[in-house]
């Protein structure tokens, strides 16, 4: 199983030896950017923890324990995200209908469609309550599983009482549990939190490895695999949102933008932004096709044949120009810059809005 986890091959080595020498630590932290298989691993690790199979190959994915890890409903999984108040009871019982139903929502949508980020409605931390029933739950006897396994993603979503109230656990967990926290902004976790685990980074997968994945497990065809892989920033999750959906209408979307940029029509475009109503999926979207037209703008004067647009290579051409080419790195990085801060809860609507001044200052300049 451990073998469908592409590009990170280090980190696999260091788990699976973890179970071969019986090292298991008690806290690991794995960090890097979204999208390149951190919570799968950390599922992973625990099922092979906890696999039956006397193969020497964990997790083997079939057995009665793995089958429970991959539902999430294995009792001796406990996973815990960023939610908004559930209105816990006292022994952990979500008591509000709505929240009930966004809780099931988050869990059906990690199941079926991972890439999709899921949205709550309201504005989501990790509790202090679910901590605190988390730490009430450590100290019940296991279940069934040899490891009791303790999945905490997006750390960093515990304000600092939170985390303070989980430092003891961190510390000295009960026998045979294993935590491990998962964040794609390790700056904002506290340095006490940081010094107690084991950390194990997650580096941004190469192009290559996520063309082959959107090749062999999502049937993407090759042309639209390669684009997709070109502009996701190594984020697989971006990758296949933007192979999957209506790549033509998500690019057009990117041209008019462009377009609009172009022709310093501000205007124009806050009458359209007001229409619509615009997701941090769907603005991370347009940068990543943002990024791959600008690209071919610094391209297009120096080897035309090279861009990745080649349909719209005309109107691309009365754009480009060599001033404009030298431009391009520094303007590409503020691009980052904008999806970076997308991580951070900001409201998608205005961050589009500075992107299109952004932008229309680059075009005009020329
Ligand atoms: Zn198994």
């Amino acid at each position: 199983m451990f073998k469908r986890i592409k590009g990170q091959t280090q980190v696999i080595k260091l788990l699976q030896n973890a179970i071969l020498h019986e090292r298991i630590s008690h806290a690991y932290l794995f960090h890097g950017s979204d999208g390149v298989g951190k919570f799968i691993s950390a599922l992973y690790f625990g099922m092979a923890l906890n696999c039956q199979s006397e193969d020497k190959e964990k997790p083997c994915g079939v057995c009665a324990s793995c089958h429970k890890f991959l539902f999430l409903e294995h009792p001796d999984l406990l996973y815990v995200f960023p939610t908004t108040n559930l209105k816990l009871s006292t022994e952990g019982e979500i008591k509000d209908n709505e929240a009930l139903a966004q809780y099931k929502a988050y869990i059906g949508n990690k199941l079926e469609s991972p890439w999709q980020d899921f949205y709550f409605d309201g504005s989501t931390e990790i509790r202090k309550e679910s901590i605190s029933l988390l730490i009430k739950r450590l100290e019940l006897s296991m279940h069934e599983g040899k490891y009791r396994v303790l999945i905490i993603e997006n750390a960093d979503a515990m304000n600092s009482a939170t985390a303070n109230a989980f430092l003891k656990t961190l510390e000295e967990p009960p026998k045979n549990t294993v935590i491990i926290l998962i964040t794609e902004r390790l700056p904002k976790l506290l340095p006490t939190i940081i010094s107690r685990c084991q950390p194990v980074y997650f580096k941004p997968l190469s192009q290559k490895v996520i063309r082959e994945i959107l090749m062999e497990q999502f049937e993407v065809v090759g042309f639209a695999a390669k684009s997709a892989a070109r502009i996701c920033g190594g984020n697989l999750k971006a990758a296949i949102r933007i192979a999957r959906e209506d790549h033509h209408s998500a690019r057009e979307k990117a041209f008019e933008f462009l377009q609009l940029a172009a022709q310093g029509d501000t205007l124009q475009f806050l009458d359209q932004s007001a229409k619509t109503r615009e997701t941090i999926d769907g603005t991370r979207d347009l940068i990543a096709h943002l990024g791959g037209i600008i690209n071919d703008l610094a391209v297009l004067p120096f080897a035309a044949q090279e861009i990745t647009n080649l349909d719209k290579s005309e109107y691309l051409g009365q754009l480009a120009s060599e001033e404009l080419s030298e431009k391009v790195p520094d303007f590409l990085l503020k691009l980052d810059d904008y999806t970076r801060k997308l991580a951070g809860n900001v409201n998608p609507a205005l961050l589009q809005l500075n992107l299109f001044i952004s932008l229309r200052k680059l075009l005009l300049a020329k």
